[in-house]
């Protein structure tokens, strides 16, 4: 009867309700194969409540539930030049990148963000694995930049969440030429006595390994994840032998000295607020003196302090129990 309400109004929210999903959809868990109703998982920041899992999480997600309030400011990147070889495989190179834009409500495979995280101001960069597997081209490599400067501005620290198939082979050159830009990225932070923090995910892989991704003054990884240069695939088809159990996982490579912790993804938060004010020369923080994570998290800390709402608190902002077996 209303043509306002049924015909106009859904299509305005489809116009901006990009990657809404609908809240009846369940996921189905990769390793253990426990259905898991989509609004639970994402409460539980994407982890499998039944076997730990960790799966991938958008960098919009995970900056919401990562500084104070959930609240960010987006950094801007500079533009790269747009398919800059006239590529073409299977698919034309800015065909596959609309169908990433439209899939993913993103620009490109990095957001990098600043904010506060325990009352402490820093800047964050995050890579999309969904955005054609986090793929490292010249957007990343300028993103990588804009995040230093920005840290180099305001004087804080650059924490970065990495996770990628390696270089985007639609820029070719282009896009190896990312690694030593990179580099001098972070050599900027170094040099201003800037603390640079790098959270490795499952997977990281390929030339983002081989430069910032490796740099960090700390460097810490989520339970399970595959942090490589090439593969294990790769690497027992070459060498023709077995490799051990757990080869190039985050617990392996822990173990063998090449990473400082592993961390669950629930008590990352709270890790890097203890690791930061630990390298910016700040006291360690009063325990209920924090702010918590994110929006719904404040609401329900403040209807609890008043004591009217007898809701279950947030778990995000304590560990979970399978946290930092390092
Ligand atoms: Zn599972």
């Amino acid at each position: 009867m209303n043509w306002i309400s049924n015909y106009v109004r859904p299509k305005i929210n489809s116009l901006f309700s990009r990657r809404e999903i609908p809240e009846n959809l369940w996921t189905k868990c990769p390793e253990c194969g426990t259905m898991l109703f989509h609004r639970e998982l994402s409460e539980n920041l994407n982890v499998c409540s039944s076997c730990d899992h960790h799966m991938a999480i958008s960098p919009r997600e995970r900056f919401k539930a990562l500084f104070d309030g959930g609240i960010f400011t987006e950094v801007k990147v500079p533009e790269p030049l747009a398919d800059p070889l006239g590529f073409r495989d299977q698919k034309r190179y800015p065909d596959r990148m609309k169908a990433a834009q439209k899939a993913s409500a993103e620009k490109e495979a990095m957001l990098v963000a600043e904010g506060e995280i325990g009352r402490t101001r820093i800047v964050a960069a995050g890579q999309d694995f969904s955005f054609m597997a986090g793929s490292m081209g010249m957007y990343v490599g300028n993103a990588i930049i804009a995040a230093a400067e920005a840290a180099v501005k305001r004087k804080c620290p650059l924490v970065l969440f990495s996770a990628a198939g390696g270089a985007r082979m639609q820029e070719g050159i282009l896009s190896l030429m990312q690694m030593p830009r990179t580099t001098v990225a972070v050599q900027m932070l170094k040099e201003a006595g800037l603390p640079y923090i790098v959270v490795l995910t499952h997977p990281t892989t390929g030339g983002v390994t081989a430069s910032y991704a490796m740099l960090g003054d700390v460097q810490i990884a989520e339970p399970n994840a595959l942090i490589c240069f090439a593969g294990p695939r790769v690497i027992e088809q070459t060498i023709r032998e077995k490799l051990p159990e757990g080869f190039q996982r985050a617990e392996y490579l822990l173990d063998h000295g090449m990473l400082d912790r592993v961390t669950h993804r629930k008590a990352i938060r709270d890790e890097l607020i203890a690791m930061i004010r630990m390298l910016t020369g700040q006291p360690p923080a009063v325990k209920g003196d924090l702010p918590p994570p994110n929006a719904d998290a404040a609401g329900k800390a403040a209807s609890d302090a008043k004591g009217s709402d007898a809701a279950t608190p947030t778990d995000a902002s304590k560990p979970a129990s399978g946290a930092a077996k390092a």
